[in-house]
């Protein structure tokens, strides 16, 4: 028998929660859909309450820092206080939300890794799929960016040297109408993977 391990697809989103953040949620949720979003915590500041509500519809949290800056620009001491500061507002969500934080988990942002004290214990995450959405402010863009995304799932499925695909889009207001279309492609390509939900 040759059984075929199917490969996992995660769903990241970046730059949350903008202020189309529940209406993301709500389109993921009843598509059955998981994803990890990672939190900006100078967004997520005035919308914490926005961040417990995707909590408790089973969405996981991960941090991208407060302000969004190269960490190879700027100090170990600023560096720092970018994550920590976020961790406590997404503590925070989780709190409100009753729920047990699952996971503790960390995005460079714009992927510019840089080292960090080592007592700051969160595990950083990239991606392998990148949607371009966030250059979808004309609607004649989503043509282009859906089919770039559609080609990068069906070389996903024939690479057989990795078990883990990573998606990362991201959560801006400009770009809520390439959801739908973003989803659509999933699902088309559902029966080739394992849709996880990180643990
Ligand atoms: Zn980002």
């Amino acid at each position: 028998m040759n059984a075929v391990i199917k490969q996992n697809l995660f769903l990241t989103i970046d730059d949350a929660p903008s202020a189309h953040f529940l209406k993301k949620v709500s389109l993921l949720k009843e598509n059955k859909i998981p994803a990890l979003f990672f939190i900006r915590g100078e967004f997520a500041e005035k919308r914490i309450h926005l961040l417990a509500k995707a909590i408790e519809e089973d969405f996981l949290l991960g941090n991208h820092s407060y302000s969004h800056p190269y960490f190879s620009r700027i100090t170990m001491e600023e560096r720092r206080s970018e994550i920590l500061k976020t961790e406590e507002i997404i503590e925070k969500a989780y709190q409100l939300a009753e729920v047990k934080r699952p996971l503790k988990i960390f995005r460079f942002p714009f992927g510019d890794e840089a080292p960090l004290d080592s007592d700051i214990k969160l595990p950083a995450l990239g991606w392998t799929i990148e949607i371009k959405d966030y250059s979808a402010k004309l609607s004649r863009d989503i043509d282009t960016i859906i089919k770039q995304f559609s080609s990068d799932l069906e070389k996903a499925k024939n690479n057989r040297d990795t078990q883990d695909h990573l998606i990362l889009m991201h959560d801006f207001e400009h770009n809520t109408h390439c959801l739908p279309l973003i989803i659509e492609e999933i699902k088309r390509m559902q029966k080739n993977f394992h849709l996880s939900n990180f643990f």
